[in-house]
């Protein structure tokens, strides 16, 4: 198993996030059991899988004497809010860098939701249109803030570097130490994959612990599938060299499913709302409109449709997201 102490590291997180099952939901699926691994159950931001790779990246800026932490995304990425929260915490000065990637003008989605939260963190926020010129407002910030004596650390969209992913490596151990002591096997574990670092550091990880990388699989929200496997696959290796492993990644071990995307990033739908809302009026948890939403929509469909056996237990990871659902009432109106 890879030895992550060498790293350095900002503590976000209170110690392994609980694996639970599903009772009521799990009475309804003829048998296939599915158990959550509650990374929406985070102590800071409003908690999100953006932590774990935030502990990393942020560990990354301190060891560079960083004092200011840039980084991009959608106007409501939930990975802007949470490195808004944790610089915060931890006492960096945050910029983000926001693109109009989704067609919606409306104030939900322009100003509530994760948007509200970034002004709270006390981030600065610069909004772009769609096709922004993104390296170019960011290296102007870089001179300006560097003309202001400050350091700046750029953290990739979603944190997905081979430094952030180091947080689900992380994530990767600890499913394997506490599915040991609960004394559970399990068939998959399963994500959304957005910016891919969740789904690639899972893969290191798992490839790392022996377990093989195909142990986790997931459903693919912004590009294709056949796009999203291959940014997987790189970022995986990318992990995987980061923690001086010589464990080789072959094309198939990745695996993606991109058939419940719908017509794209940030546009919802039927089977996401129906996911959301089952997920929230049978277990009391939510589920996020952009991300999580689609994929249990997915592994929802994949169960009905017999992909798993009988006493299979699956792991889904619960990444967050819930400030999206503000955005999105007309959604689920
Ligand atoms: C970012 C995000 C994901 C996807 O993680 P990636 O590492 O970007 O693939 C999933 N769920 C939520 C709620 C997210 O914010």
């Amino acid at each position: 198993m890879a030895d992550l102490s060498r790293f350095p590291r900002v503590p976000l997180l209170e110690g392994p996030t609980p694996i639970q099952e599903l009772k009521r939901l799990n009475a309804t699926l003829g048998g296939v059991r599915i158990f959550v691994k509650r990374d929406d159950f985070t102590a800071i931001g409003g908690g999100g899988n953006k932590l774990r790779k935030l502990e990393f990246l942020l560990g990354d800026a301190k060891a560079q004497a960083a004092d200011t932490v840039i980084t991009v995304g959608a106007r409501q990425s939930n990975h802007a809010r949470l490195t808004a929260a944790a610089c915060a915490h931890a006492g960096f000065k945050c910029e983000l860098v926001l693109l109009r990637t989704v067609p919606r003008e409306d104030a939900d989605y322009v100003n509530n939701g994760n948007i509200l939260l970034d002004d709270l963190f006390g981030a600065t926020v610069h909004d772009l249109p769609k096709d922004g010129d993104v390296a170019g407002l960011v290296a102007q910030r870089f001179e300006a803030l560097a003309r202001e004596g400050r350091k700046v650390y750029f953290a990739p969209v979603g944190g997905s570097s081979a430094v952030g992913c180091l947080g689900y490596v992380s994530c990767a151990q600890e499913i394997e130490a506490q599915s040991e002591r609960m004394g559970l096997k399990f068939a998959n574990v399963i994500t959304a994959n957005g910016s891919s670092g969740t789904h690639a550091g899972l893969a290191a990880g798992f490839a790392a612990s022996g377990r093989g990388a195909a142990f986790s699989k997931s459903y693919a929200v912004y590009y294709d599938a056949e796009k999203t496997r291959g940014i997987t696959l790189t970022i995986a290796r990318d992990t995987l060299k980061h923690l001086g492993s010589d464990v080789a990644l072959a094309e198939n071990d990745i695996l993606v499913d991109g058939d419940h995307r719908g017509d794209g990033y940030g546009i919802p739908t039927d089977g996401m709302r129906a996911a959301v809302r089952r997920m929230a009026s049978m277990e009391g948890l939510l589920l996020d409109p952009v991300y999580s939403g689609k994929a249990f929509a997915g592994l929802l469909r994949d169960i009905r449709a017999g992909k798993y056996r009988r006493g299979d237990n699956v792991l889904f990871l619960m990444t967050g997201g819930a400030p999206g659902l503000f955005a999105y009432r007309s959604a689920f109106a």
